[in-house]
């Protein structure tokens, strides 16, 4: 008997969270179709699903034309380098897989008259002069700094799928997604969250950028991906922060990373990258308003959860 079930395409499938909400759209009862060049994904993190008949992998540049037989349903555009130190080495890969990338998997959506969903990013506020950051806020954008690569990437994806909104009249949501962490984080990514449990785990410096008083918000990872399956099934087509509230410093975050992993390593204070945002915490009130979603995962739980899955791949015992 045919499938009755509903397929889903995921760009960026063996990507921290392509890899999320994969195991999600398939615990949700959708067939996957998971595509990614293994650029900065790692096959380690959709391994598990191997041998799962509702999934199936197709490496590719979506950068390149995509071409798939048969019916899709749902399309996710995650595919792209995703931390500061990808952009610095992958400036290239990183605009075209915003903008060739957004233009093909907007291609597909229409060709398959399936909804489409972009991963966006809290980076398209820039350094924000607006705090908490709204989505009605415009952004403070350097557009030739380092980050501009994909800070500009990313607010021409989402110009494209507004215009594929307005003149297709495809169906299309975008959500701004802020600093999340979790298990399939790659240790040498050089995002904080790795950054100092791979540190403190190996007692190493803690490398606190700056003085470390700017500030970042963590979402779970779960939680995140529970934001985005919602926004894919609601009507609602202009962009969502998805992210958690609860500020905090990143000095106190590299405390916490100590307190948390019993690691006596020292804080090693070193310069603050170009234009590294100085605050930065998502206003959720639209979220909580048309999804009816908030996190849930409290901090303590959620870095816990982390740190056992990094002492798992670094085999250190606890
Ligand atoms: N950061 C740090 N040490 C590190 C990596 C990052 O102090 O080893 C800081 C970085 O300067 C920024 C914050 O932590 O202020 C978050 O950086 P991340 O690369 O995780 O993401 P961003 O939010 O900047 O995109």
């Amino acid at each position: 008997m045919a499938s009755t079930k509903k397929t889903a395409v995921v760009t960026g499938a063996a990507g921290f969270l392509g890899s999320h909400l994969s195991d999600r759209l398939l615990a949700e009862g959708y067939k996957v179709i998971g595509i990614d060049s293994l650029l900065t994904g790692n096959v380690r993190n959709i391994e598990h699903l191997a041998g799962n008949p509702d999934f199936q992998f197709i490496k590719h540049d979506v950068t390149n034309f995509i071409f798939l037989p048969g019916d899709v349903h749902l399309v996710f555009h995650f595919a792209s380098p995703a931390s500061p130190i990808d952009y610095l080495q992958l400036p290239i890969q990183t605009l075209k897989v915003g903008s060739l990338g957004t233009h093909n998997t907007l291609g597909l959506a229409k060709a398959k008259g399936a909804t489409f969903l972009l991963a966006s990013t809290s980076e398209t506020y820039g350094d924000p002069l607006e705090h908490p950051q709204k989505e009605t806020y415009w952004g403070n954008v350097n557009p030739i700094g380092p980050r501009g690569v994909y800070d500009e990437a990313k607010r021409f994806a989402e110009a494209m799928t507004m215009g594929y909104h307005r003149f297709h009249g495809l169906d299309t949501k975008i959500v701004r997604i802020f600093n999340t962490y979790g298990p399939r984080m790659r240790l040498e990514d050089g995002r904080v969250v790795p950054a100092f449990i791979g540190q403190a785990l190996q007692g190493h410096p803690l490398t606190v950028f700056g003085d470390g008083s700017q500030t970042r918000s963590f979402c779970y990872v779960a939680d995140l991906i529970d934001g985005i399956f919602r926004l894919s099934q609601s009507q609602y087509h202009e962009p969502v922060n998805i992210g958690n509230p609860s500020e905090m410093t990143v000095l106190d975050f590299a405390k916490a990373v100590l307190r948390f992993t019993g690691s006596e390593a020292p804080i090693d204070f070193r310069p603050l990258p170009v234009d590294d945002p100085k605050v930065r915490q998502p206003d959720i009130t639209l979220a909580k308003r048309i999804l009816g979603w908030e996190p849930k995962v409290g901090f303590d739980e959620g870095v816990a959860r982390t740190i056992a899955y990094f002492r798992d791949f670094l085999a250190i015992p606890s």
